[in-house]
């Protein structure tokens, strides 16, 4: 049986060490978490997630989720129970606006807390995940009414929420969606249509469920300018706040899946649904880039919890498993085998997967503040960097933590040889879970499109000029600093490569379109890479800081030899995708779509 252990210590030492927690002190929600309210929180969220998340998380796969012939969801044995606790612990509400009863402590927190969630059990991770996407959108975009009406209990998790987008014929192209909204005298709407793929659109663990909904309103113009966003609860609110009747929208079935079985992903049938409009007529997607932001933020965190969970449980077998003998001489003679951590082999699928988590922790953690500085520094400059910083490399985490995510849970599978197979280990399930997070928020080719579509042209390239001189300038502040040369080497040689590959497509990308998105898959992993780098430099650093004080010990000291390897093993990565990626779009669109 698996099992995990939330890794506080490291989300601290990045806090503290690694980012100078004290120097986000001028925010106004970080008065309300010093750093021991902050340790005191993660500890007791690691606990949470080892204890009530992690031991329902197998039982869940198994059982999955059931729909009655009346369209009633039951979730998993136990995920009731689980997430009660959840919400009577205040975990949902975390960072909620304490006007609709949220704690209104900092934005990372509740990133860093979704980690240990994830890890221990991602099915359950995405009921409060969700909920939380829907309440920031309302949040930002609804009137007060309805702001009123429902975000106290979808801010505590007494309500869920859910994001619907998808339909049958349209998953990437929302422009094409059908479902309807038709004017009701009253100032509602109603709702005709069908949504597919809903995660958490129909269970047992909520009294209601706040459906956040794009439609069409009739006469509206076609495609994504003609797109609204609307609020559906499944049961109407009255206006005391008690439950009233049904609305009409039902889940017609449940997806049997690949993984996550623990969350249901349901078919939405609405019809005549009455429906609330959030922001503005045909303002829709705006509005809902909001929930869509939030998301893929935390589905890149999806994909570092189950690389972080994976790795965690093959390094156990690793030392534990005995095969063979270290090519070196036996390591353990009094056995009947070394154990298989000898190899070099094995290491190296556990190294790659370590070297990823700790520094895309970092990147992870670096994001999640940036977020707090976006939305609270009194600081114009400083807010309006955040702000193109998490714009920029949202994109980059979802696509790449994931890609890299799933491999990495291929990879510790791996190291568990058959037995990683078979299903009583585990493995198979991170496997199954990680393949998701690839496709759902925007499959990972959109992810690169839009990464450089959109991202990088932004305001005349303002965030990744301002990247390129975030990097530059920590190379140019330590440039003296022996120590720390060997770590700053590989990222000035990545960025190298990085400011030539964003050369080459604005010289080419515009000439011809099929260049920009025959090169973005490999341009958003070597962007990637390079940020990785960087993590890992800065991680260095404040490494050699604590050693310099005789403050560090065999876990920071680890960090060194992690960043050796990611520079000497993984970075190299870059020149082959700045190799495939200036090699343009030719060879890609040389056959014609009928010789495939
Ligand atoms: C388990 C699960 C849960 C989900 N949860 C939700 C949810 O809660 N809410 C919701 O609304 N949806 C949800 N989805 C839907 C999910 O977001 C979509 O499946 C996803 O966005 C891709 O859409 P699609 O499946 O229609 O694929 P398509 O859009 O048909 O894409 C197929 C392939 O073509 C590629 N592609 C498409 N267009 C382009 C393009 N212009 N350029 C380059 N490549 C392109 C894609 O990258 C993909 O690889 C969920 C799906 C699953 C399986």
């Amino acid at each position: 049986m698996p099992s995990y252990k939330a890794p506080v210590d490291d989300t601290l030492f990045l806090l503290k060490d690694v980012f100078d927690f004290d120097r986000y002190g001028n925010l106004p929600r970080f008065a309300e978490a010093p750093i021991d309210v902050v340790e005191a929180v993660l500890s007791e969220a690691g606990k949470f997630a080892e204890k009530v998340l992690q031991p329902l998380n197998r039982s869940g796969d198994e059982e999955g989720c059931t729909r009655d012939s009346s369209g009633n969801v039951a979730t998993p044995e136990g995920f009731k129970e689980a997430y009660k606790a959840y919400v009577e612990g205040g975990w949902v509400g975390l960072a909620g606006d304490p006007a609709y009863g949220g704690q209104g402590l900092p934005h990372f927190l509740a990133v860093a807390l979704s980690e240990y969630v994830i890890a221990a059990n991602l099915s359950f991770a995405m009921y409060p995940g969700l909920t939380n996407g829907a309440a920031a959108a309302l949040w930002i975009h609804g009137d007060d009414a309805l702001k009123r009406t429902y975000l106290p209990k979808m801010t505590t998790g007494e309500w869920t929420g859910t994001m619907n987008l998808t339909e049958p014929h349209c998953g990437t192209d929302l422009g094409l969606i059908k479902t309807k909204a038709v004017r009701q005298g009253d100032g509602s709407f109603a709702i005709t249509g069908q949504k597919i793929f809903i995660s958490a659109g129909e269970h047992d663990m909520a009294e209601n469920i706040i459906h956040l909904v794009i439609a069409r309103i009739e006469g509206a113009p076609a495609g994504t300018k003609g797109i609204s966003l609307f609020l559906a609860p499944k049961f109407l609110v009255n206006a005391d706040g008690s439950l009233g009747a049904r609305n009409a929208v039902v889940c017609g079935s449940i997806e049997h899946k690949m993984g996550i079985h623990g969350n249901s992903t349901a078919v939405l049938n609405y019809d005549g649904a009455k429906a609330w409009l959030i922001g503005e007529e045909n303002r829709g997607l705006n509005a809902m880039f909001v929930m869509m932001n939030a998301a893929r933020l935390g589905v890149a965190v999806q994909g570092l919890g189950l690389s972080e969970v994976a790795y965690q449980n093959a390094a156990a077998y690793a030392k534990d498993r005995l095969q063979g003998r270290s090519l070196t001489g036996a390591k353990e003679p009094g056995k009947p085998a070394d154990p298989i951590i000898v190899h070099p082999d094995v290491r190296r699928m556990l190294l790659e997967i370590r070297a990823f988590n700790e520094a895309a922790r970092a990147l992870m953690v670096w994001v999640a503040l940036s977020a707090d500085e976006a939305l609270e520094s009194p600081d114009p400059a400083a807010k309006r960097a955040a702000d193109d910083r998490i714009g920029l490399l949202t994109p980059i985490i979802k696509g790449v933590f994931t890609d890299v995510g799933f491999a990495n849970a291929v990879k510790a599978q791996q190291v568990l040889g058959g037995h990683g197979y078979i299903a009583q280990s585990g493995m198979e399930q991170f496997v199954r879970d990680a393949r998701i997070t690839m496709i759902y928020e925007g499959a990972n080719g959109v992810q690169a499109l839009d990464l450089v579509g959109r991202k990088l042209p932004k305001d005349g390239g303002r965030a990744v000029t301002a990247f390129f001189g975030e990097v530059s300038a920590f190379l140019a502040e330590n440039k003296g600093d022996a120590a720390l040369a060997p770590y700053l080497a590989p990222v000035k040689a990545a960025l190298g490569q990085l400011q030539q590959a964003t050369m080459w497509l604005m010289q080419n990308g515009m000439r011809n379109p099929d260049n920009a998105g025959a090169a973005s898959h490999d341009y958003m992993h070597l962007f990637g890479l390079t940020a990785l780098a960087f993590m890992w430099a800065r991680i260095a650093k404040a490494v050699l800081a604590r050693q310099a004080k005789g403050k560090s010990n065999e876990a920071l000291d680890s960090k060194l030899a992690l960043a050796k390897f990611f520079n000497a093993r993984m970075l190299p990565e870059a020149s082959a995708h700045l190799a495939r990626l200036s090699s343009g779009a030719e060879t890609l669109m040389a056959l014609p779509a009928a010789a495939f």
